[in-house]
């Protein structure tokens, strides 16, 4: 039977080499002049292929919909596609939080390992080509329209991605074509996406990266939705870095509610010991203006910030500061503020929450309950998950069993 996949993204890859593998002939039709252009840029470009965690821990790390994939991933896991890379040539290796990368530290060989393949598997790739819709007759998958041209199908595997990243080529076109064959879409938001701030003074901190810090996001009421150790950076609009995207997949009402943020500069140190540190510095340069006396704590970018929030006049002695002064400051180290506006825009994010509702799909077949012949695979579909290699997982499991299932009478 003639299967087309739409996207030859990481989702639609794998699909066609499933489907291939059980006799179908199979067409990928990818609108970039190459495939995978996204997943090249994944992980800052080396590619977090997946994650090792088990089951529960995958499934602890999925965002919206855990329960869809709960059949898809059990026949496809993180083992199944390290090995279906390691098999194609690619060694990998598991990181800090069980990352898992190419060895190479290269995307590129991801690419190369997934590309070869597809092509050992005789599908027919055709680059530089868009597919404008998909077409139905009789109540079921027809074809394909390219340009002018109408293209014949008995089933067709959607894998255009999100909307997120749109110059990789997911521009949304999926929704519009799924939209079209009756099926409703949980409106597209970005989801690990960096923040705006309120606070100016970001940017004069824009490119400084805290390491070993706390950070932690109180919604309005005052109650914290998310705190983390790890990494995190101000650029010029607010802050990014890997602690601020996995927040921000916590942070679901951003249109409604406003959110708070505090850092803790220093969590190595319970306020006690932070205490005596601040005392001890003080006392080292005691004879000094306070402006002089943070060196040994903060970052030099970081001390006129700290100053000017700290409310303690710059050239005040430090011998002349009071212990609530030194507490105002202890305050800023333990708990440093910074007040969210907005999110930044749905292209920058990684993922794109929301998209086909799984309601409408059989997480057994990935096949669409509302237009028999038509497929789901990747993040067309609204499943989203955590940093840490989870999104590419759920592009993995949901592209094998639609791969493996599309025009099978029986796949459980
Ligand atoms: C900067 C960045 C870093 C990331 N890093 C990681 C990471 O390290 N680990 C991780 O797990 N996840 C990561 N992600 C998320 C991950 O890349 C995605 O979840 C994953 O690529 C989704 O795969 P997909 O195949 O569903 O969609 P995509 O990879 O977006 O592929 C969709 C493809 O469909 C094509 N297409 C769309 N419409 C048409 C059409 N009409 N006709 C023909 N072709 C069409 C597009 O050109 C595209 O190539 C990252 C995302 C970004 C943006």
């Amino acid at each position: 039977m003639r299967v087309a996949v739409i996207g030859g993204g990481a989702a639609g890859q794998l699909a066609a080499i499933k489907a291939a593998e059980n006799g179908h002939r199979v067409t990928i039709f990818e609108q970039n002049e190459k495939l995978g252009k996204k997943l090249f840029i994944t992980g800052k470009g080396r590619c977090n292929v997946t994650n090792a965690a088990d089951r529960e821990g995958f499934f602890r790390h999925v965002v919206r919909n855990p329960r869809f994939l709960y059949s898809a991933y059990a026949h496809f896991d993180s083992a199944a596609i390290m090995q279906l890379i390691e098999t194609a040539g690619v060694p990998l290796k598991i990181e800090r939080g069980q990352r898992v990368f190419p060895v190479s530290d290269h995307s590129s060989d991801i690419l190369k390992a997934l590309e070869k393949t597809v092509r050992s598997r005789g599908v027919d790739v055709r680059l530089n080509t868009r597919v404008s819709e998909i077409l139905t007759n009789g109540g079921r998958i027809s074809g394909v329209r390219v340009g002018e041209t109408v293209e014949p199908f008995e089933a067709v595997i959607l894998a255009t991605g999100g909307i997120s990243y749109p110059s990789t080529g997911s521009t949304g076109d999926g929704y519009r074509f799924a939209q079209a064959l009756g099926h409703t879409i949980v409106p597209p938001k970005g989801s690990l996406v960096p923040f705006e701030t309120e606070e100016t003074w970001c940017e004069s901190l824009s490119g400084l990266t805290l390491k070993n810090v706390t950070l932690t996001v109180y919604n309005i009421k005052g109650k914290e939705v998310y705190s983390e150790l790890g990494e995190m950076l101000f650029t010029h609009f607010g802050v990014s870095g890997p602690l601020v995207l996995s927040a921000s997949a916590h942070m679901r009402h951003m249109d409604s509610r406003k959110y708070r943020l505090e850092i803790d500069l220093k969590p190595g140190l319970d306020e006690k010991k932070l205490d005596a540190r601040l005392l001890r510095d003080f006392e080292k340069y005691a004879n000094r203006e306070f402006k002089n006396a943070l060196v040994d704590l903060a970052g030099q970018s970081m001390i006129p910030v700290l100053i000017d929030l700290s409310g303690i006049p710059e050239d005040t002695k430090v011998h002349d500061i009071t212990r609530e002064q030194r507490m105002r400051l202890l305050r800023l180290f333990k708990a440093f503020p910074v007040s969210v506006s907005g999110k930044r825009p749905i292209d920058e994010a990684i993922v794109t929450a929301g998209g086909v509702n799984p309601k409408e799909v059989n997480p057994r077949t990935m096949e669409s309950k509302l237009m028999p012949g038509l497929y789901f695979a990747g993040e067309v579909l609204d499943l989203d998950a955590y940093t840490g290699g989870f999104n590419l997982q759920i592009a993995w499991s949901t592209a094998h069993t639609a791969g493996q299932a599309v025009l099978k009478e029986e796949y459980q």
